[in-house]
């Protein structure tokens, strides 16, 4: 008996290590520890560097400027509580749909500090002319959002929270990898990105501080990452960060091309299937991004059906699956709870392939009607 073949559309909660990146790493499993005098210390130290750079290339920044993390969700936390711990911030604006690392840590300082939520409309944006309190002494605001690829009017909010003076937080681990990304551009005083979101190993992320930034650690020990991030250093993982973020900077365009014609043959052919999808993604947000929903059909009882007939994909995010609850992000832009929860997200990695799509459109067209006639 042959393996059923897997079909994996789930890159936005993860993506498969890219062999170039996992034969870089290799090497530096077993090494030294980086904060060591001697000769293997010092070689950890200098990979150490090198993915420093690699990183700080990708975003537009100086490799100074990067503290290396355990993941996003470490590097969202770093920024929003040291940077309201080190600045006596009160008040904090940002978008509705940011991810539970951004909002669940914003929550826990209250209710010593005030939120201002920035709303988005049916497309999942935020509008440029968003209205930023002026006492707001941080903005946060995720340039792509994980669930609908929605790409935010980063560089315009943030140009007037700066006027009011406003440090400005971007989570950009959906983002890196996917579109191009450049600290100054954006107007980012901290951004955060994710290793296994761009085909490196799970556990390594960087927050980039711009140079001047006042920053509280979260916790004490040695001088790793300047102090703002001490424990030794993961060297393997973060040699893989630093690879994964070179490859990403070098074949952004070719995969963005690839995604794009991927996705406009994805939606051309779930129309054509007559399956009465609702498209919840804007057409210009990350071309890797699909959330749609399947009227009367429970976005949980497709996704299982759907992984049955070997194909993976998510329900809303990854990290909100297996909870009864709708999407808050699909939620935030009007969509009702019963639509809701009947969404699915489907997200492309630098692998998929036309292959892949075909299985995906044909177990899907099954499933739906299956399920369908079952409620009837
Ligand atoms: N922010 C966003 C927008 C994400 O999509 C994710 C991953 N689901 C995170 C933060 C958390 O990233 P990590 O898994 O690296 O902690």
């Amino acid at each position: 008996m042959t393996a059923m073949r897997r079909v994996y559309l789930d890159g936005n909660a993860t993506t498969p290590l890219d062999p170039r990146v996992r034969a870089a790493m290799d090497p530096w499993l077993d090494c030294g520890n980086a904060s060591s005098l001697h000769a293997e210390g010092r070689a950890a130290r200098a990979a150490i560097d090198r993915a420093r750079e690699q990183v700080a290339a990708l975003v537009g920044a100086r490799p100074r400027e990067i503290v290396f993390t355990s993941g996003a969700t470490e590097s969202n936390a770093l920024a929003l509580l040291g940077v309201v711990r080190a600045n006596g911030v009160r008040r904090v604006a940002c978008s509705a749909v940011e991810h539970p690392s951004v909002l669940l840590a914003l929550e826990a300082l209250r209710p010593g500090l005030d939120l201002a939520l920035l709303g988005v409309g049916r497309d999942g944006r935020v509008s440029a002319d968003a209205h930023v309190p002026p006492d707001a002494g941080l903005l946060a605001l995720m340039l792509a959002n994980n669930e609908t690829g929605a790409v935010m009017p980063v560089a315009a909010v943030a140009a007037r929270a700066k006027a009011t003076g406003a440090l400005v937080f971007s989570d950009a681990a959906q983002a890196c990898g996917k579109m191009a990304v450049d600290v100054d551009g954006l107007g980012a005083d901290l951004l955060s990105l994710s290793a296994h979101k761009m085909h490196g190993p799970k556990g390594a992320g960087a927050l980039y501080v711009r140079t001047g930034v006042r920053l509280a650690a979260l916790s004490r020990g040695g001088e790793h990452e300047r102090g703002m991030r001490p424990g030794t250093e993961d060297v393997a993982a973060l040699v893989g960060l630093g690879a994964a973020a070179e490859l990403s900077a070098r074949e952004l365009s070719d995969r963005r091309g690839r995604w794009s014609a991927l996705r406009a043959s994805f939606l051309e052919r779930i129309r054509a299937a007559a399956l009465g999808a609702r498209i919840h993604s804007p057409e210009d947000g990350l071309p890797n991004t699909i959330s749609l929903a399947f009227p009367g059909v429970p976005g949980d009882s497709l996704l299982a059906g759907l992984d049955l007939a070997g194909v993976a994909v998510s329900v809303g995010s990854a990290c909100a699956s297996g909870a009864a609850e709708p999407s808050h992000v699909l939620l935030a832009m009007g969509v009702t709870r019963e639509e809701a929860s009947q969404s699915l997200r489907v997200s492309f990695h630098a692998g998929t392939s036309e292959n892949d799509l075909a299985a995906c459109l044909n177990a899907l067209a099954r499933c739906v009607k299956g399920l369908r006639d079952a409620r009837r």
